[in-house]
């Protein structure tokens, strides 16, 4: 079999600081990854300017003609991390068999690449490099970042526990990708809608090497309420949840201020008051339980997401080898 070409695609916003540093890095993983034999020739380094304000996409250009493994795609302004990633691995998809996304501050440690591209070798199509710890993280990072991954999985998305977006995808898996037409992106969310075998590898993450982090808290919960939005319709089934408890609560309350009434200690119009209270506020919370349902119906509708993708066909070529048992 050919050696598989690999694109490391690094999306990068206003990173002047850092960039002259991990680029070497990257260069490193590929050329060793070359001379092991794991990959092919053709395998390149490919960073997608997000529109960067600062001297980001000069030094692109003069790394890719500098060295032949380095390669750079600009955006046509800032659109956000996510979409720059996306941008870069429908560039990557048509050119190579598997694209590895990663950060280009240093955070991820590269080497765990190298059991990357070794799971696809042994069959995956989605490798998720997981931290096995957050120790350079600081309290406060940790706890949010924990609680954020947790508050997911209670609204039923499926994402994978301090996973973020270094991972290996491979071409097969983007080509259906591609059909996700969504525009509101949250790509840890999405990758596991696709399917196909996956596995994942772990990592110690470290402190970024230069310059700033782009996350901060403020933007940090907005990816968090983004994230659940897009890929959830629970929050709607909680509203209509809630109208039925209000309503069972309303039903109670109907009962007791009668009651009251009738043992005669109450003000006068206060039972009729109470209960048309309870039991405007049940039928209200329900519906618009009811009305946010399908909400949630067109919303996932509007997404026209595939229905199905298939994965594999006995008459796909691969499928055809003899093996020798
Ligand atoms: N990034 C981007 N566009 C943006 C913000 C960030 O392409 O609008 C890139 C950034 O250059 C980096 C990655 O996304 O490679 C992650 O950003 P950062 O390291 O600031 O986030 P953190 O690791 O602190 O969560
Ligand atoms: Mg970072």
């Amino acid at each position: 079999m050919k050696n598989p070409i690999l694109y490391i695609v690094i999306p990068c916003y206003n990173e002047e600081e850092v960039l002259p540093i991990t680029c070497k890095m990257f260069l490193e993983k590929i050329e060793s990854l070359i001379k092991k034999g794991k990959i092919s020739d053709d395998s390149r380094v490919m960073f997608v300017n997000d529109g960067s304000k600062d001297k980001t996409w000069e030094i692109i250009k003069n790394l890719a003609a500098e060295n032949k493994y380095y390669k750079g795609i600009s955006l046509s302004r800032n659109r956000g991390h996510q979409n720059a990633l996306l941008g870069g691995l429908m560039e990557a998809k048509e050119l190579c068999d598997i694209t590895i996304s990663i950060d280009c501050d240093g955070q991820d440690d590269i080497n765990a690449m190298d059991e990357m591209v070794d799971a696809y070798l042994a069959g995956n199509d989605v490798v998720y490099g997981v931290r096995s710890s957050r120790k350079t993280d600081t309290f406060f990072k940790r706890f949010t970042a924990e609680s954020f991954y947790r508050l997911m999985n209670s609204m039923g998305c499926d994402v994978v526990f301090n996973h973020a977006d270094y991972r290996l995808l491979s071409s097969k898996f983007l080509k259906e990708f591609a059909e996700f037409k969504e525009v509101n992106l949250f790509l840890r969310g999405m990758v596991p809608l696709v399917g196909f075998s996956s596995t994942a590898v772990y990592y110690e993450r470290n402190e970024r090497i230069a310059g700033e982090s782009h996350y901060p808290l403020k933007k940090m919960l907005a990816l968090a309420f983004d994230g659940i939005t897009s890929l959830s319709v629970k929050p709607i089934r909680l509203i209509s949840s809630l109208g039925v408890f209000i309503m069972i609560i309303s039903f109670i309350g109907v009962i007791w201020s009668i009651v009251s009434y009738f043992i005669g200690s109450t003000v006068a119009g206060w039972s009729s008051t109470i209960c048309i209270l309870c039991f405007l506020s049940g039928i209200q919370m329900l519906s618009i339980g009811v009305i946010g349902e399908y909400i949630g119906k067109i919303y996932l509708e509007t997404k026209a997401r595939p229905r199905f993708i298939i994965g594999e066909r006995t008459d796909d070529k691969t499928n055809n080898i003899v093996k020798d048992i």
